[in-house]
């Protein structure tokens, strides 16, 4: 975790599960449960006294109950973390993105997985471009950096949405940085069900031949997503004021390894 602020930090989380249930994930297929205030505040009161500055707060999706959201939110403004979590776009309008900030957070990690409607909205995650720039405006506004998680070779993807996402990467986004997986079925999830099972373990490293394309194909646009986004001289930039020399060096070498 190079973007973090503060070693060593602490993980902690507000609530289980998740109340979406998105069809390539099986996390919203548990059933979802917050964690009462009172505990939550002496976990944190606790980690403060054993002198953690920095948390990872690993709610699944931070945000999407909003009353436990802003519960959390004041106890982790009584205390001064720097923190960083997992979201959904939708769940964070400008108010919350500004608030999460005033507590201290600095990072929030997107499971965005794609930008092409039609792919995103039968997997349970309805928005466009148009939406994620909104998004990308407001956590700049509020000076928080996004992390994008994605997903290739879901259902729907064609070599056509392949070069619209890359060019999405390539042109118009500015996370601080991007994770790109191949669409490998979970067990227990919606879709994985739907097709029989799904993968065990499930791999979305290498990919699986449930993807949407041939592992191959979707292994070849990553590679060639990564070194489009992680090459521009804007992005090296970006990169080698946040990191630590070994952690950059690394980095670089496997970008241009190809
Ligand atoms: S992909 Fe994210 S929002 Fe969707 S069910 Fe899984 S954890 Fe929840």
């Amino acid at each position: 975790m190079p973007l973090q602020r503060h070693r060593p930090f602490a993980s902690f989380l507000s609530d289980y599960g998740c109340p979406y249930d998105c069809a390539f994930c099986n996390t919203g297929r548990l059933r979802y449960r917050t964690r009462p205030a009172d505990e939550l505040r002496d976990e944190l009161a606790t980690l403060a006294e054993m002198g953690f500055r920095e948390l990872f707060v690993k709610d699944m999706s931070f945000g999407a109950h909003k009353r436990h959201a802003d519960e959390t939110l004041a106890l982790l403004a009584e205390r001064h973390f720097s923190w960083h979590t997992y979201a959904r776009l939708e769940d964070l309008p400008p108010a919350v993105l500004a608030r999460m900030a005033e507590t201290g957070a600095h990072l929030v990690q997107v499971g965005l997985e794609h930008v092409v409607p039609e792919i995103l909205g039968p997997m349970g995650k309805p928005y466009g471009v148009r939406d994620i720039e909104e998004f990308f405006a407001a956590s700049r506004d509020a000076r928080i950096d996004v992390g994008l998680h994605l997903v290739l070779g879901l259902p729907g993807e064609t070599p056509a949405t392949l070069a619209a996402l890359e060019d999405f990467l390539a042109r118009e986004a500015d996370p601080a940085y991007v994770s790109i997986n191949l669409y490998a079925p979970r067990k227990g999830a919606r879709l994985a069900q739907a097709e029989g099972g799904g993968d065990d373990p499930h791999d979305s490293t290498r990919g699986s031949d449930s993807g949407a394309l041939p592992r191959d194909v979707l292994r070849r646009a990553r590679d060639r997503m990564y070194r489009r986004f992680y090459a521009r001289p804007a992005r090296v930039r970006r990169l080698a004021g946040q990191m630590r020399l070994p952690e950059m060096w690394h980095g670089v070498r496997r970008v241009f390894a190809g």
